[in-house]
């Protein structure tokens, strides 16, 4: 490492330069040669760890690592990594493209064919108990790896982005309180919090409305692989609500994918007292029945 580098401290040694008093005791020199043998130690150092950094910089994982960071900056757009609008979280490109909920049922915002059709089959067959479903967008890319964040990784960027995107179009009625659908304590232990909660404590924020909580229960099985008969069948008897409640409320969850958890909730909800019983998600599964 060339440790001493004594050229460099000759260079420096001139006593009359450093200090005016020409009788520089032994104390004083000593305490130069350290300072510069720690000097260009660290310069060393330096040079040797700018060195590692852009050779670690070259390794994927650390590119990865790097993109992962300015996604949880604000500034940057969480989808692109360009330059975020001023005072949002995306680009005006990302958010033109998000997959918008656009032409959807009134009820349960599946999407449907017709932009005339103000319900889709299902809804139409078999009234469910919520009265209006609001979705903005589709669960799909790029927002099932938001939410993924969000769930999985407690990303608290990705459900603020998440509350902004719901808030981008509101309900245009609420009603007069928010219900956050419930999370059974032990997946909420094992997940370290329950989003839809997290998601109805912003909302309640902005919106000037209170939360009411309800309670699940019931452990109920994994919904991913039941079919909506099943999961109906499978979230029987799994929430329960302290009435009386108000008129009109409204459900908050994170994706709506069959309805299934929604209406189940709300009509232990209208057992409650409550007469009309609505739905704001972030997205919506579409089915693909329509
Ligand atoms: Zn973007
Ligand atoms: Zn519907």
């Amino acid at each position: 490492m060339g440790r001493l580098e004594l050229p460099h401290l000759t260079a420096l040694e001139p006593k009359s330069s450093v200090s005016t008093n020409s009788t520089t005791s032994a104390e004083d020199e000593s305490y130069i040669i350290n300072l510069v043998v720690n000097v260009n130690g660290f310069v060393q150092h330096a040079s040797k760890i700018r060195s590692w950094g852009r050779r670690m910089w070259e390794l994927p994982g650390w590119q990865q690592a790097h993109h992962r960071l300015r996604k949880s900056l604000p500034g940057y757009c969480a989808f692109c990594l360009a330059p975020a609008q001023l005072g949002q979280g995306w680009c005006s490109t990302c958010f033109t493209e998000l997959p918008w909920n656009i032409q959807c049922c009134e009820q349960c915002a599946e999407p449907v064919s017709q932009k005339a059709q103000r319900l889709c089959g299902r809804c139409l067959n078999e009234e469910p108990a919520l009265t209006c479903t609001q979705a903005n967008l589709l669960y799909q890319s790029p927002i099932k790896e938001l939410v993924h964040d969000f769930k999985f990784n407690a990303s608290s960027r990705a459900g603020m982005l998440l509350a902004e995107l719901m808030l981008t179009k509101m309900p245009s009625q609420l009603g007069t309180a928010l219900l956050a659908v419930p999370m059974h304590p032990q997946r909420a232990r094992e997940r370290g919090f329950n989003q839809a909660q997290w998601l109805a404590e912003q909302l309640s924020r902005r919106t000037g409305l209170p939360l009411i909580r309800a309670k699940c229960q019931k452990l109920a099985a994994s919904q991913r692989t039941l079919n909506r008969r099943e999961r109906v069948a499978n979230l029987h008897g799994a929430f329960s609500l302290t009435g009386p409640l108000p008129a009109h409320i409204t459900l908050i969850d994170d994706v709506v994918t069959t309805g299934a958890t929604g209406n189940a909730l709300a009509a232990v909800a209208r057992q409650s007292g409550a007469e009309r019983v609505d739905m704001w998600a972030v997205a919506r599964t579409p089915l693909g029945n329509n």
